[in-house]
């Protein structure tokens, strides 16, 4: 079904829009990326053409088995064992500021910003992947035994492992929070790590990133052009691994992982979701690696009940590009956000990305509910709004999720997608997730800066 005219029109004029996924199906089969992955240069055999449950149950145990070193090596860790998991908080005041009013179900956030160790929800992907990276060499230097066990894994902490690790190298391109990821977690291992960041990064990002004794490689480019030179000198290391956010399987099912957190906490909260009692999930999209992950994860495991939406930033949206043309692999367009007059230019940095991954867009075509866009002034207000309602610092790209609601509950498309999937009866039993992404390790003078900015541009509201 082409892309309506006057979703095109908002699209191309940076006006805030939802557009829904006419592809979306019900269904809870494993979704078949194998034309996504063939282009990847993965480590992945060619065989291994779907991802599916049991893909993210692994990842879900590396995490396990890591959690005893990963606790030593991070003191923030000790309370939860090693493990990386975020609140899941209800958040009635909230519920205003997001359009959710009487009768139309309760809002809760899910508190990535506070992910420890990374800040952000970039601490779901990218370290998984540098942890499987270190598992791999670990086992291949006869660190660890080839069927690995948990109680091993603090021997990665000796002279011998850490001379092992400093012979290879970690390298990524990154807006600066998959760098900040990457870079902190590779680094603490033992590796060489790398950072290349585009012009955008800000420049706290780096400074935190060569205090860790990590290099930073500053390009001219944007975002895909720092990952296509930093993937380019990676290729002539062979020590050295490249964590492609464009096209890395493992950081897509780090950030799957996180359903788990996100089942064990909703029925804590004694939340179930079936047909009577939808979920709602909004989630801020990048090159769209990490909400992907997470959506597919959620269709996996809580069912077809869950719908999920992500939200991009009007002069950003890769992802919806990518799916408005409709189809993927490596023969298929892949569309930039210039193609349409747009510039990529936001405060959303860790949002700031021209080009779309095909891994994430090839899971989401039976998955995803839509896509939304957002402005930088809304995203602004809602880090002031955000602050004075809950008391949580986060930063303007976390804040993208929160639009979500109205764009479903206050929009002519949004209406069509309630009654379309036969949800309007029963809102008043919903559950809305407002995923926020990243803010915990913002310098107190930047967020300053934001939370000024967005209670300035409150007050001229009329
Ligand atoms: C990276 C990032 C996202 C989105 O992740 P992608 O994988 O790039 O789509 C969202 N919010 C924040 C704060 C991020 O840093």
């Amino acid at each position: 079904m082409p892309t309506s005219a006057p979703t095109l029109m908002r699209l191309k004029q940076s006006l805030p829009l939802l557009w829904l996924n006419p592809t979306r199906s019900t269904a809870v089969a494993a979704q078949e990326v194998g034309h996504a992955l063939a282009t990847t240069g993965s480590e992945s055999p060619a065989e291994s053409q779907y991802i599916s449950l049991a893909d993210i149950e692994a990842a879900r145990s590396r995490f396990e088995r890591f959690a005893p070193l990963l606790a030593k090596l991070f003191p923030e860790l000790a309370a939860s064992g090693g493990l990386i998991e975020s609140a899941l908080s209800p958040a009635p005041a909230v519920a205003s500021l997001v359009g959710v009013g009487a009768g139309q179900g309760r809002v809760l956030i899910k508190q990535d910003h506070a992910l420890p160790v990374a800040g952000s929800i970039k601490a779901r992907g990218g370290l998984h992947e540098v942890l499987e990276f270190a598992e791999r060499v670990a086992i291949a230097n006869g660190l660890l035994p080839s069927q690995p066990i948990a109680a091993g894994y603090v021997a990665l902490l000796s002279e011998r492992a850490r001379e092992v690790f400093a012979r290879h190298s970690v390298a990524v391109g990154s807006t600066g929070n998959l760098g900040l990821s990457i870079g902190v977690i590779a680094s603490a291992l033992g590796f060489k790590a790398s950072v290349h960041m585009s012009a955008d990064a800000k420049a706290w990002k780096k400074d935190r990133l060569r205090q860790r004794g990590v290099e930073v490689v500053e390009h001219a480019g944007d975002y895909a052009q720092a990952v296509a030179q930093g993937r380019a000198q990676a290729a002539t290391d062979p020590l050295a691994h490249f964590v492609d956010d464009e096209r890395s399987l493992s950081l897509f099912l780090g950030y799957a992982a996180a359903v788990f957190g996100l089942r064990r906490q909703l029925a804590e909260q004694g939340i179930v979701v079936d047909a009577q009692h939808p979920l709602f999930v909004y989630l801020p999209c990048g090159v769209g690696g990490a909400p992907a992950g997470i959506a597919f994860g959620i269709r996996q495991i809580l069912g077809p009940h869950a719908h999920c939406f992500f939200a991009e930033p009007v002069q950003s949206p890769c992802v919806l590009v990518q799916m408005m043309d409709g189809a993927d692999g490596p023969q298929g367009p892949h569309p930039t956000v210039y193609d349409y007059g747009l510039h990529n230019r936001t405060e959303a940095d860790g949002l700031a990305v021209p080009q779309a991954s095909r891994l994430a867009s090839a899971a989401m075509r039976e998955v995803l509910g839509g896509i939304y866009t957002v402005e930088d002034g809304q995203l602004m207000r809602f880090v002031y709004q955000i602050e004075q309602a809950e008391g949580l610092r986060v930063e303007p790209s976390a804040t993208a999720g929160m639009a979500g609601p109205s764009m479903l509950l206050g929009t002519p498309e949004g209406q069509r997608y309630l009654q379309e999937s036969g949800l309007q009866a029963h809102l008043a039993q919903s559950t809305h997730v407002v995923w926020t992404t990243g803010g915990l390790f913002v310098p107190p003078a930047q967020y300053q800066q934001f939370w000024e900015a967005g209670r300035d541009l409150l007050a001229q509201q009329p």
